[in-house]
């Protein structure tokens, strides 16, 4: 029993190292990978008689042959690792047992390709991939198109160093636009990227690709310094001309090394490249040496990995039956719940049908789902196996699950629409729980639920039956009791006055959002105004194309929609009339308010600033331009101070405003 599972596991493991290392085409994803690996270890540890020299724990990853080999001349190592805080401690343990305490220096995982380069007298003379650890693959030229890869060091020295060759992640989205394209594959992620750009046969293809390198490590044989531990080895090969990271961070003990994974795992998300966890390491070269390393990796250093943002999942369905507000039919993929990035996800994005297409996904595959920060998680790709050949094909739904309309891709439009503006009754929803929503007419207490119930009992069809609600209507609702009767009528009432932008917002005019709305009613300042515009009138502000002015055009000339603001105007909806920017004497510089103004109130400051082409903002950064200081400022007046933000009183204030231009 146990043999089979080591074997079923090696074999595993060996067929995605050759995938991974060598195709550049992994059908695991990487915590896939880490479970199997994880499980294989222990159960070597269990039973040590069954370790064969060949199980995958006792090397280092895999060796390709397109490029001429190279031995190394010092062998290079993978990580041990974990995913969790404990593992850590454990391993601290081990440090301290057979060092005593020692300082630790943390650094970023970078999620790339393992490379060393050689340097003899200051010059680049080689530079190999990692390979087995003992041979690599000689990819010199290649390297020498990258400008993270010094070509001769500020020094005459001679030395190793090693490190990460990476993609920046937004150089990735854009190669793998241009292979979408020129109708080339897209890579699965930067490091695949960044994989396939480095080994190349043609060297003027690397060139063109925007790669980086950073130095983790180094083997300094004929140099003028004794260092002494790796802190120290880093900053000298700063000095001498390589890129070293700088969230490097040299910390007292395993706790601080904790903190620091803690901070990474959340921030890592604002950086320009990938990273899959934290490279904890011993500072001291002593230490280092007396602890020395396994068959595959160095015991005075641990890998943590955060976790995953990337898993295989299974594809259950493609759901179709949301029809958006607009009449837009999203496919969502249905998926066997994973954990990713944290939590469990069992829906993910797939965009539109066109991208289905693309990507070739069939129901019943196993489909690559990614998440990065707070974003929904996407489908990737499906990963190849023996079965999504005899899948079928997947076809986009002909006619709208709501209301069977036929449906239609209008002309430059990738998604598939419902026509069935006013009917249909799943987009007449979407665009009543928008009207409701918080960045539209911001109505309480009224959720999905009560909307499905208020329109499937006849009672509201379009946005102006809200406002003809009494509050005793709402008992007429499953589980309604007085207080939310009450709570629903009286927050509808108090929306009918909202300003014209979140109005404008609230009415699901196609290609309108916030920032549309936001535009018009800056330019027109009152509904009556953008109800007349002309298309050309409409197409002059900026920021607004044909397409855009083509449709609030269309929609204020559709007289369903004039029935239905005319209903809301006799309802006594009537927004609040925007701010129309006058001159632009502030000239888009940006304002905070702080303390009390006693001529006016800090919402009629904001009002003339805004007027007057300014801007104003909560809070107090380098991007300020002016602070104006009222009786009481608080700590944003010191912030300011601080910052060297010219500080304008109430007096001075006034004067800025009054000027003409
Ligand atoms: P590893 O990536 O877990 O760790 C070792 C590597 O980390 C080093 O070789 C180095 O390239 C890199 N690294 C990045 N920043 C570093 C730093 N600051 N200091 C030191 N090293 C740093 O180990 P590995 O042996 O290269 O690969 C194993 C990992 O690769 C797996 O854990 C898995 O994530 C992935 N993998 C995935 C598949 C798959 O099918 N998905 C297959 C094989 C490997």
């Amino acid at each position: 029993m146990v043999q089979e599972r080591l074997k079923y596991l090696r074999d595993e493991i060996n067929r995605a190292n050759y995938l991974y290392y060598v195709e550049d085409n992994p059908t695991l994803s990487d915590f896939e990978y880490d479970e199997l690996f994880r499980e294989l270890k222990k159960l070597e540890e269990q039973y040590p008689l069954f370790i064969t020299p060949d199980s995958p724990t006792q090397r280092v990853g895999s060796i390709s042959t397109k490029f001429e080999p190279h031995k190394h001349k010092y062998r290079l190592y993978s990580l041990d690792n974990s995913n969790n805080y404990e593992d850590l401690k454990k391993w601290y343990e081990r440090v301290e047992k057979e060092c005593g305490k020692q300082e630790l220096v943390c650094e970023l995982k970078i999620d790339g390709l393992a490379i060393a380069l050689a340097y003899e007298k200051g010059f680049f003379m080689r530079g190999v991939t990692r390979g087995d650890g003992v041979t690599g693959e000689n990819i010199t030229q290649n390297l020498k198109t990258i400008k993270a890869v010094p070509l001769k060091l500020f020094k005459n020295v001679d030395l190793e160093v090693r490190g990460e060759i990476y993609m920046p992640k937004t150089s990735f989205e854009k190669l793998n636009e241009e292979n979408l394209q020129n109708g080339e594959k897209p890579f699965a992620n930067p490091r695949n990227a960044a994989s396939g750009s480095l080994r190349q046969l043609d060297s003027t293809i690397t060139a063109k690709r925007d790669l980086s390198m950073f130095t983790y490590t180094g083997i300094l044989e004929n140099v003028d310094v004794n260092l002494k531990t790796h802190y120290e080895t880093m900053q000298y090969l700063k000095d001498i001309g390589f890129k070293v990271n700088p969230n490097i961070r040299l910390v007292k003990n395993i706790d601080e090394a904790i903190e620091y994974c803690k901070e990474w795992e959340f921030k890592r998300f604002d950086l320009n490249y990938a990273t899959d966890g934290v490279v904890i390491k011993v500072n001291s070269f002593a230490c280092q040496n007396e602890m020395g390393f396994t068959a595959r990796a160095p015991k005075w250093a641990t890998a943590f990995k955060f976790p995953p943002e990337e898993v295989n999942t299974k594809l259950i369905d493609i759901e179709t039956s949301n029809v958006g507000k607009t009449g837009a039919i999203t496919p969502v993929a249905v998926l066997e719940p994973v954990l990713l990035a944290g939590s469990t996800v069992s829906r993910a994005s797939l965009h539109n049908f066109d991208e289905i297409k693309r990507l070739d996904v069939r129901i019943g595959d196993t489909v690559l789902i990614k998440k990065a920060a707070e974003i929904i998680p996407k489908v990737i790709k499906y990963v190849e196996t023996p079965e999504h050949n005899s899948l079928p094909v997947y076809e986009a739904p002909t006619k709208c699950p709501s209301c069977g309309t036929e449906l239609i891709v209008p002309e430059g439009e990738v998604n598939l629409y419902c026509p069935n503006i006013y009917e249909c009754p799943s987009q007449a929803k979407s665009r009543l729980e928008y009207w409701v929503s918080k960045e539209a007419m911001d109505i309480d207490f009224i959720g999905p639920n009560i909307i499905s119930q208020l329109y499937e009992k006849n009672m509201v069809k379009t946005p102006d039956d809200f406002y003809r609600l009494t509050q005793q209507d709402f008992m007429f609702l499953d589980l309604v009791k007085e207080k939310s009767a009450y709570n629903m009528y009286t927050s509808i009432q108090n929306s009918k006055n909202r300003p014209l932008k979140r109005f404008l917002t609230a009415l699901s005019i196609r290609h309108t959002g916030k920032e549309t709305a936001d535009l018009l009613s800056e330019h027109f300042g009152s509904l009556e105004k953008i109800k007349n515009a002309s298309v050309e009138e409409l197409s002059e502000i900026q920021g607004i194309g044909n397409i855009v002015a083509a449709s609030v055009y269309n929609f204020f000339h559709t007289p369903n929609n004039l029935k239905l603001l005319e209903n809301l105007n006799h309802l006594g909806v009537i927004p609040k009339e925007g701010t129309v920017i006058q001159s632009n004497v502030l000239n888009s510089k940006v304002f905070v308010l702080t303390g009390t103004l006693s001529t006016m109130t800090r919402d009629e400051a904001s009002e003339k600033i805004k007027q007057l082409g300014g801007k104003t903002s909560s809070s107090v950064s380098k991007n300020t331009s002016y602070v104006v200081a009222g009786e009481s400022a608080g700590s944003k007046l010191t912030k300011a101070q601080n910052l060297n933000i010219p500080i304008l009183s109430e007096g001075e204030f006034i004067k800025l405003i009054e000027q003409k231009d």
